[in-house]
C-alpha cells in the first residue's frame, strides 16, 4: 500500500519514535512536583517550549501546549471571544475554516455572538480586502486558516493580517497554521499574528500535541480550569513525553522546510498536471496551493466510491479532511467555492509527504487511470 493521506496524519519520525519511548520509561515524574525529579520533567517542557518558540520567531512564553490544534483552536477563538466581549460580541472568519473554528464560531453565534462568515473565490482564497470590509468597532477577532486542509489554498495573511489592523487595531488576529507549517514559510510578525495553532502530528510528530502561539499582552478565558498548569491557561498534568516529541518534530519540520518544498513540489506538480489531463475530473486544486495537496473531484462518483476502487488498487487516499470524512454531506468547502453538490461530494484528497518518490507518483497515477476505467464501465453497467 501506498499512504497519500499526510494531511490527516503524517508517520512520526523515528527520533520522535525514540524521544517518545526513552521519556516515558525514564521521566514519569510530575512535572509540577517540587522533588527533583519533578523538576527535572519541567526543565524539559521549559525546553520544549524554547525549541518551538525559536521555530516560531517568538518568546517561550508566548507558547502553550494544549491536547492538539481542536483544543488550540477552540481556547483561541472561544477564549478571546469570552476574554474581550467587553469590546464587542462580533467575529469574522471565513466558510472554509476547519470545524475545530468553524463549529466554535457556531456555538459563539448559539450563544448570542455575531459571526461573518467570509467566502472564499473558486480557488478557495479569501479576498483580504473582503475580510476587512466585514471587521467593525466591536469585532474582537477575525479568525482565517494558512493553508485549508481540504484543496491546499493558501491564505493571504499577510494582506489580510495589514488590512485588518488597519480596520480596527484592536482586532485580535488568529491563525489555524495546521496545514502550512514546515510546508510554507511561517511569518507570524509579518501577518500580524495574536494568536496562532499548530497540530503536531501533521509535522511528523506524535499525535495528541498542539501549540498555541498567544502574543504576549493577548489574554484568554481558560476553557479547561483546575492546576495553574500552561500559565493558567490550561489545566491538567502535562504530556511530557510527547511534548518533548512535538518539540523535536517542529524543530525538525523548520529546519527540513525548504528542502521539503523542492522535494515535493514538483511530485504536487506533476501529479496536479496529470490530474488536469483526465477529462473526468474537476481540479480543486491550483500551482498556487501549498505543495502537500492535490484534491479533485469525480463529479460522477462519490468521493467515497473512488476513495475504496483507488485503495483495492493499492492506494490510501482519503475524500476531505479526516475531521468530516463521515458526514454523507457534500463538502461545506467546495460548496463554498462555487461547486455544485455532485462535485463537492465526488472529492478526493491526495496528500503528499517527504518520503514519497517519482516512481510512487508513476504508480499513483496509473491507479487514478485503473479506477476511473473500472468506474466508467460501472456507471455504463448502471445506465443500459
Ligand atoms: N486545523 C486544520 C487545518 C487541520 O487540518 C486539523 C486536523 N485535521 C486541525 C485543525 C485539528 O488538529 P488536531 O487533529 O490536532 O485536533
Amino acid at each position: 500500500m501506498l499512504y497519500w493521506d499526510y494531511a490527516a496524519a503524517s508517520p512520526p519520525y523515528e527520533e520522535v519514535v525514540q524521544t517518545m519511548e526513552q521519556i516515558m520509561r525514564l521521566i514519569y515524574a510530575n512535572p509540577s512536583s517540587l522533588h527533583r525529579a519533578g523538576t527535572e520533567a519541567a526543565r524539559l517542557l521549559t525546553r520544549s517550549r524554547e525549541v518551538c518558540a525559536a521555530a516560531l520567531g517568538v518568546t517561550p512564553q508566548e507558547i502553550l501546549f494544549t491536547s492538539g490544534a481542536t483544543e488550540s483552536n477552540n481556547l483561541a477563538v472561544k477564549g478571546a471571544a469570552l476574554q474581550y466581549q467587553g469590546r464587542g460580541r462580533h467575529i469574522v472568519t471565513t466558510q472554509i475554516e476547519h470545524p475545530s473554528v468553524y463549529e466554535s464560531c457556531l456555538q459563539l453565534q448559539a450563544l448570542g455572538w455575531e459571526v461573518t462568515f467570509v467566502a472564499p473565490d473558486s480557488n478557495g482564497v479569501a479576498d483580504p480586502a473582503g475580510i476587512a470590509a466585514a471587521v467593525r468597532r466591536d469585532t474582537v477577532l477575525v479568525s482565517v486558516m494558512h493553508v485549508n486542509n481540504e484543496t491546499g489554498a493558501v491564505q493571504p495573511l499577510a494582506e489580510i493580517g495589514r488590512l485588518v489592523k488597519a480596520a480596527n487595531h484592536r482586532t485580535l488576529f488568529h491563525v489555524d497554521g495546521v496545514q502550512g507549517f514546515g510546508k510554507l514559510a511561517t511569518e507570524l510578525k509579518e501577518w500580524q499574528a495574536d494568536l496562532y495553532s499548530l497540530s503536531a502530528h501533521k509535522l511528523r510528530g506524535p499525535r495528541g500535541v498542539g501549540i498555541l502561539y498567544v502574543r504576549e499582552g493577548v489574554a484568554l478565558f481558560p476553557l479547561l480550569t483546575g492546576g495553574s498548569q500552561e500559565l493558567g491557561y490550561r489545566a491538567g498534568t502535562e504530556n511530557t513525553a510527547a511534548i518533548v516529541a512535538s518539540a523535536k518534530a517542529v524543530r525538525m519540520s523548520a529546519e527540513n522546510r525548504v528542502t521539503y518544498s523542492k522535494q515535493v513540489t514538483p511530485l504536487r506538480n506533476r501529479l496536479l498536471d496529470f490530474v488536469s489531463g483526465i477529462p473526468e475530473f474537476t481540479v480543486n486544486s491550483t500551482y498556487s496551493g501549498a505543495p502537500h495537496i492535490v484534491h479533485f473531484s469525480y463529479p460522477a462518483v462519490n468521493g467515497e466510491v473512488m476513495a475504496r476502487k483507488l485503495e483495492e488498487l493499492g492506494m490510501t487516499v482519503s475524500t476531505r479532511s479526516a475531521c468530516s470524512s463521515r458526514l454523507a454531506e457534500p463538502s461545506r468547502i467546495l460548496l463554498a467555492m462555487g461547486r455544485d453538490s455532485s462535485a463537492a461530494l465526488g472529492g478526493v484528497r491526495i496528500s503528499l509527504g517527504d518520503t514519497h518518490t517519482a516512481a510512487d507518483i508513476a504508480a499513483l497515477e496509473q491507479a487514478l487511470l485503473a479506477a476511473v476505467q473500472a468506474l466508467k464501465l460501472v456507471e455504463r453497467g448502471r445506465n443500459k
